[in-house]
């Protein structure tokens, strides 16, 4: 194992940690579970108390399309397949629905990251992704049910607006916590394992059909300080 020691500035806030990370290579999906529980600190301590109004019980933002990183697919399909086989047929159905309603929308082509880079194209795309009502399908009793696992998208979407104007979203309606960097993007570009891909990420409702061609054991491997001091420097920048 080696020490990682940093500090990072977040607004008028100072993260100071220290970190043990494995010296051998690792994949981006070992890293993973340091950069959730990180960036958990990190949003706290931008956001502060108070302020956020999302709450336990209101499912309104799993209508929305949620992009996650190639690491993630692989890691929720994991988790997929680790699931008792009742709730793993349940959660299995439940994709193959909203895969399935989002291809008759004609979603499939608009979730590229290529034809989303108009800001425009994804305002209206995200506008009539919601109107389609297609629920993440980790969404039971309108509660996450992969919490501790969800992707650093989901972490990321925070509102200080009433949580019942979520139900009907608008560029007037909603106020979204800005943070002054956000993890899920950059860890899109981490699928080399350095930092230096470009952007590729995944709707979540396809992430099954990106882990049936991919494979967690051939995501290349860095040594894990070195893996851990590009994100930070990523985040920094
Ligand atoms: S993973 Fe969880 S938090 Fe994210 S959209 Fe799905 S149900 Fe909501």
């Amino acid at each position: 194992m080696a020490e990682v020691r940093f500090e990072l500035r977040v607004g008028d806030s100072v993260i100071e940690a220290t970190l043990q990370l494995p010296s051998e290579p690792i994949r981006p999906i070992d890293l993973l579970p340091i950069l959730q529980k990180f960036d958990d600190g990190f949003i706290a301590t931008a956001v502060g108390d108070g302020a956020v109004s999302c709450r336990a019980g209101c499912g309104a933002c799993c209508r929305q399309a949620v992009p996650i990183s190639e690491t993630e697919a692989l890691n929720l399909a994991r988790l997929i397949e680790a699931m008792p086989e009742e709730r793993k047929a349940r959660v299995l159905e439940r994709f193959a629905k909203a895969v399935e309603e989002l291809d008759r929308a004609g979603m499939r082509e608009r979730l590229q990251p290529e034809t989303l880079k108009e800001k425009d194209l994804q305002r209206k795309m995200a506008l009539d992704y919601f109107a389609l009502g297609v629920a993440c399908p980790f969404l039971e009793d309108e509660s996450c049910s992969i919490h501790t696992d969800r992707p650093l998208s989901c972490r990321e979407y925070l509102v200080t607006s009433p949580a019942v104007n979520c139900a009907a979203p608008s560029a007037e309606t909603i106020q979204m916590v800005r943070l002054p960097g956000k993890f899920s993007e950059i860890l899109y570009r981490f699928g080399d394992g350095r930092g230096n891909q470009a952007t590729r990420w995944i709707p979540l409702p396809f992430l099954l059909e990106y882990a049936a061609g991919h494979s967690a054991e051939d995501q290349p491997k860095v040594p894990g300080p070195e893996m851990f001091r590009n994100f930070l420097q990523q985040l920094a920048e």
